[in-house]
Formats: C-alpha cells, sequence, structure tokens
C-alpha cells in the first residue's frame, strides 16, 4: 500500500513578512521557511499508519528548489521517499490541488495525509478538492484515527464537540493539532536524508482561478491612553467607554 503525504514549505510565522512592491506577493528573500505546522501531524500520522498496515510512505510538495528543505525534513523523519513537483509560480489552491492530485492518482497512493490548512494563505481547502477530484473519501480536522483492514473510523473536532465518522480507504485524511505528537528527526535520521535522492518532476500547469489583487498589513494599533492611576480616573473611564468606544 502506498501512503503520501502532501506537504508545503511556508512562511515561518514568527518571521516578520513584507509585501512585495506591486503590492500582490510576499518578499521571500531573508525570510526563514518551516514545514506547514499542520504537515508535521500528518507526517507523523503518515509513519505511523506504515507501521501499523506496512507499505511505503511517499512525501510530496509542490513549489519551488527551497522546498527540497522541508522534503527533506520529511525523509529525516522516516519517510521513504521524497517528490518534488517544481513550479516557481504562485498558483491558486484548485491548481495546486490538481498537481497533486496528478502525482498521487501516477504512484497510486490509497491513503492521502494533508495537514488541516497551511499557514500561509490559510484556506484549508487542498486536501478536500484533491478528494473531490480523485474521488476519494475524505475526512477533516482529524484528532483521532484508527485504519483497521478497509475501515477508518475518525474523530473530528467540530464546534463545541467531537464527530465520530466511519468511512473506506482510498481516503483523503486531513489532520488537526492533537492527533498525534510529531516525532524528532534522530542524528541517524537526518544523515541518511541527506544522501537521499528527491524526484523532481515538472507539474502540468492549470489556470488560476482566483488572483491576488492587493495584499495589506492590519490597520496599526493606536497606543493606549493612561487617564489616572487610581479610582479618580474611573468616571472619564466610563465616560469614554460609553461615549467614544461606545462599549458599554
Ligand atoms: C511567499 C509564497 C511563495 C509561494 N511560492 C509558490 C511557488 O513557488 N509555487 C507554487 O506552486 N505555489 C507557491 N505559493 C503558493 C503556496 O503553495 C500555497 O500554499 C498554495 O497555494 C496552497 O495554499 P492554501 O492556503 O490554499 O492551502 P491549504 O488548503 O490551507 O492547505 C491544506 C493542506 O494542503 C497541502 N498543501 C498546500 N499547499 C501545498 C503545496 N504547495 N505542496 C504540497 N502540499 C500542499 C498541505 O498538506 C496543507 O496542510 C507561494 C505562497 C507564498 C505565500
Amino acid at each position: 500500500m502506498k501512503i503520501a503525504v502532501c506537504i508545503n514549505h511556508v512562511p515561518d510565522t514568527a518571521a516578520k513578512i513584507s509585501i512585495t512592491s506591486d503590492g500582490k506577493g510576499v518578499e521571500t528573500s531573508g525570510a526563514a521557511y518551516v514545514v506547514n505546522p499542520y504537515d508535521e501531524f500528518a507526517i507523523e500520522e503518515a509513519l505511523r499508519t506504515k507501521e501499523k498496515l506496512g507499505g511505503e510512505t511517499i512525501a510530496i510538495s509542490l513549489g519551488g528548489e527551497a522546498n527540497k528543505e522541508t522534503l527533506r525534513k520529511a525523509l529525516a523523519m522516516g519517510i521513504d521517499e521524497a517528490i518534488l513537483l517544481k513550479d516557481e509560480n504562485v498558483r491558486d489552491s484548485l491548481s495546486v490541488a490538481k498537481a497533486l492530485s496528478d502525482e498521487i492518482k501516477l504512484i497510486g497512493a490509497e491513503i492521502v495525509f494533508f495537514g488541516k490548512q497551511s499557514v500561509d494563505y490559510d484556506n484549508s481547502i487542498v486536501g478536500q478538492l484533491v478528494a473531490e477530484l480523485l474521488n476519494y473519501n475524505s475526512i477533516t480536522t482529524v484528532v483521532k484515527l484508527n485504519i483497521n483492514g478497509n475501515n477508518i473510523v475518525a474523530e473530528r473536532e467540530i464546534e463545541g464537540g467531537k464527530e465520530i465518522v466511519e468511512t473506506s480507504i482510498p481516503v483523503v485524511i486531513t489532520t488537526q493539532k492533537g492527533l498525534n505528537e510529531p516525532r524528532y528527526a534522530s542524528l541517524k535520521g537526518i544523515m541518511a536524508a541527506k544522501k537521499k535522492t528527491i524526484i523532481e518532476k515538472q507539474p502540468k500547469s492549470y489556470q488560476n482561478y482566483v488572483e491576488i489583487i492587493e495584499l495589506k498589513r492590519p490597520a496599526q494599533k493606536q497606543a493606549g491612553r493612561i487617564l489616572g492611576t487610581d479610582a479618580s480616573a474611573v468616571p472619564e473611564l466610563v465616560r469614554l467607554l460609553r461615549e467614544e468606544a461606545k462599549v458599554i
């Protein structure tokens, strides 16, 4: 059985991001990049699934040369094979999903893991699109997973509770924090990963249907005002909350 995991290479959320001069993109030079945090749960679950069922794990990433760093991390954690669908152009989610689906179909993976969302554009849609394109079953935001033969029982996080669902292979699963504790790459794993070849492929181009018109920073927060340091400031504070902020 082939188990695929799709992983994205994203700007570190702790890094300061700057917008390109045309206002439509993110400045990539100098920015720190990491494996998309939700994809680490997907990698770990792919490894656990192989440990339980056997088979082969394959990590796939679509993007530029830099995505190899993320694929290398997956290999160091224990993934068997890594494929880079090399494309330096920014694609919309559907175009990403179409290219990933082509590759998943080609390698014949029947269990496919995704993170629940990618922390760059946060669309939370690529996994579901791939499931639809491949006509696979799909379970999203999974926090517990039990694969038994062809049968899959999963627990999903929903507003104010949990939902237990059942389905069968072939399946796309998107992973949520809490599903597992991603392992650290061992020194042996890191050394072995350095020697492994990352397979590079040219994905088919697909039309983008969504275009970024403009990226904007959130409005600067105004500095706070100190009205006083004792109880005498309370009447003015209440007046301002009522008349200016209009919150009481
Ligand atoms: C600075 C910057 C540079 C970019 N450069 C490129 C580029 O060179 N080439 C390019 O094609 N796109 C590029 N993109 C687009 C990027 O790949 C987006 O992440 C992609 O469009 C999906 O975003 P999303 O929010 O729709 O993903 P979501 O739907 O939120 O992602 C859900 C899950 O889908 C999977 N996934 C998402 N994107 C990928 C991917 N690219 N590869 C493998 N799995 C994925 C992951 O498992 C992820 O957890 C760039 C984006 C930014 C911000």
